[in-house]
């Protein structure tokens, strides 16, 4: 077992707290379908793009009245890019909402109990893994570990990446050093994105970091 990770993991949680992820922009106790659906766009969206900028598309789609995947299925591409110009790429990301939607209907993949295989998603046009793995872990409780650039960044500055390692590497360098929990997955991504904002930024800010003392490249700026 790889300890570091987890010290990592419980440090990052005592010094943020939980992180109440996935941040879906509707009232909470909407239904586990809207939810989902919130989730699987919210991933797509968020793809190369800041979250506030996602919020404002998200939030757009719900004042429009679209966040509906049947809406979505039958808006014209055009209408739905305009709606999610926000969020950049939007020519892009309305073709592969509207590609998504209709994998996830086609599959009754909204109702309770019936999970979308991940190779499957992967299928899909402009779904690559970090996205389909938000999306089943979010939206699904699927254990599987989100990896980003900001896991990327900060567990290289750690040392326990060397740097180059493909995303199915990486994850099983994470995974294999805990049990096997998509809660605890699902905190300890928010918690590296949170990170990964406030202090292990392209320019670090290590001098206030709590993983210093665990960090090869923290320590060398001393
Ligand atoms: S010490 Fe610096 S480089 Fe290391 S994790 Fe913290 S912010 Fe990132």
């Amino acid at each position: 077992m790889n300890c570091n990770i987890l010290l990592i993991y419980k440090t990052l949680l005592d010094e943020y707290g939980p992180q109440g992820w996935w941040p879906v922009r509707r009232d909470a106790k909407s239904c586990v379908s809207a939810i989902r659906f919130e989730i699987a766009v919210g991933a797509t969206l968020t793809q190369n793009t800041a979250w506030t900028n996602v919020e404002k598309a998200v939030d757009n789609l719900i004042i429009l009245g679209l966040m509906d995947p049947k809406i979505i299925m039958d808006i014209d591409q055009d209408d739905l890019a305009k709606a999610i110009r926000s969020s950049g790429y939007y020519n892009q990301k309305a073709k592969k909402l509207k590609i998504l939607t209709r994998f996830l209907m086609e599959g009754n993949f909204f109702q309770s109990g019936n999970i979308p295989a991940r190779d499957d998603l992967l299928k899909l046009w402009g779904i690559g893994e970090e996205t389909v793995d938000s999306i089943l872990l979010y939206a699904y409780g699927v254990p599987v570990f989100v990896i980003d650039a900001y896991t990327r960044r900060i567990f290289e500055r750690l040392g326990i990446l060397n740097g180059g390692e493909q995303y199915k590497v990486i994850a099983g360098v994470i995974t294999d050093s805990m049990e096997e929990d998509p809660d605890v997955y699902k905190e300890y991504h928010a918690l590296v994105v949170r990170h990964g904002k406030e202090h292990c930024r392209k320019e670090p800010v290590c001098n206030s970091c709590v993983l210093k003392k665990y960090c090869k490249l923290g320590l060398s700026t001393d």
